[in-house]
């Protein structure tokens, strides 16, 4: 790779990396990362204000400790068939690393429109992959999958779409699988849809769910990403981890995490809160002639008629302060990924949308 200088440095990583939504500090609407728009529960505030910053002398169990411990409570099943990690974006990529990539050259098989850092972490890690067209309505197609693969990745509910596909996809999806390649599903958003592939993935020897606190649990600063599946899958997990950073979750994500796991009621009233605000703010945006699928997670993907005008619509927003997601890629340049915000925040979205239709 070439420096600044112009000079050769040997042998260092040049792979595009995965470029995330824009982190301004405050000033601004932010509807561009699909954080959640109302503070943690009470609880784990409580929890980190009677945090003993004494503890922190010591490094934190290798396995998450009560945060796992709590998790596998919350979904009734054993601790063996859980694996937390600092976000999903680190369970995933351990995942990518842990069942992939042994399959005899087979690719690892994914949709066209999906998570984009699915390809990222196929390249840094060498795994080869190839990816499958949705159709016109974006919705994967289960027995596109029936090919000789070395793992298949499905992200259920979609990003960047929002769409759901369900039980009956998954089975369509293991079923065209049919071999002992591992299906992962990332539920990053399950939690505002009906469905949830989590039982399943304890009973199947091959499928692992990997779920995330950023969202749902409004905790994306605190970096909490789980994932649940057969003990051998966990154990593959355990062992990319321990090949590369054995503490991944601090002693305080821990305790708070796992806190956020007891006050159910006010998990419930956020997501209820998000997916009312999400349902009208789609209608808004059909009424002003925008595309709007369904959404079963906490964003809309607002087709725009074409990609300039998307374009321009992003950025007279940013403009006037209402930061939304905008992806210059083939098949979705036309279109908005707008977070959930609050009520009055998607208010000021309206009034600026409203603002630039009128011009
Ligand atoms: N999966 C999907 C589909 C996502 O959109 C995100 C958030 N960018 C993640 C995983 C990772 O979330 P986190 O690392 O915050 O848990």
């Amino acid at each position: 790779m070439r420096d600044g200088k112009g000079s050769f440095i040997c042998g260092l990583y040049g792979g595009e990396p995965y470029a995330s939504g824009e982190q301004p500090e405050s000033g601004i609407v932010k509807l561009n990362t699909n954080e959640n728009p109302y503070p943690p529960a009470p609880g784990v505030l409580k929890a980190l204000a009677d945090f003993d910053g004494r503890r922190l002398r010591l490094y934190p169990k290798q396995d998450g400790g009560v945060l796992r411990e709590a998790l596998a409570a919350y979904h009734g099943i054993a601790k063996e068939n859980v694996f937390v990690g600092n976000g999903s974006d680190e369970v995933l990529a351990l995942a990518f690393r842990a069942c992939f990539g042994f399959g005899e050259g087979r690719p690892v098989l994914f949709a066209d429109v999906t998570y984009s850092f699915y390809p990222v972490w196929c390249k840094f890690f060498g795994i080869p992959f190839e990816t499958l067209p949705v159709g016109d309505d974006f919705h994967p197609r289960a027995d596109s999958f029936a090919r000789q693969n070395g793992g298949i990745v499905v992200c259920d509910p979609g990003a960047p779409t929002g769409l759901a596909e369900g039980e009956a996809f998954l089975d369509g999806v293991l079923a065209a699988n049919g071999g002992a390649s591992v299906v992962i599903v990332d539920e990053a958003y399950a939690d505002f849809a009906d469905f949830s592939a989590i039982s399943r993935a304890v009973a199947a020897p091959n499928l692992l769910v990997t779920r995330t606190f950023s969202k749902s649990r409004s905790l994306a600063g605190l970096r909490v990403g789980y994932a649940v599946g057969d003990t051998r899958l966990i154990a593959a997990l355990t062992a990319a981890k321990d090949s590369f950073n054995s503490y991944p979750v601090s002693v305080v994500t821990a305790v708070a995490g796992a806190a956020a796991l007891e006050d159910e009621a006010y998990y419930q009233a956020v997501v209820g809160k998000i997916k009312e605000t999400r349902d009208s703010a789609a209608r808004r945006l059909r009424t002003l002639g925008f595309d709007v699928p369904e959404s079963s997670s906490n964003f809309l993907f607002a087709g725009c008629g074409s990609a300039v005008r998307a374009k321009a619509i992003f950025e007279q927003l940013k403009a006037n302060g209402v930061y939304v997601r905008y992806f210059d890629k083939p098949r979705i340049c036309d279109r908005l990924r707008i977070s959930i915000g609050k009520p009055e925040e998607m208010d000021v979205l309206f009034a600026r949308l409203e603002g630039y239709l009128a011009l």
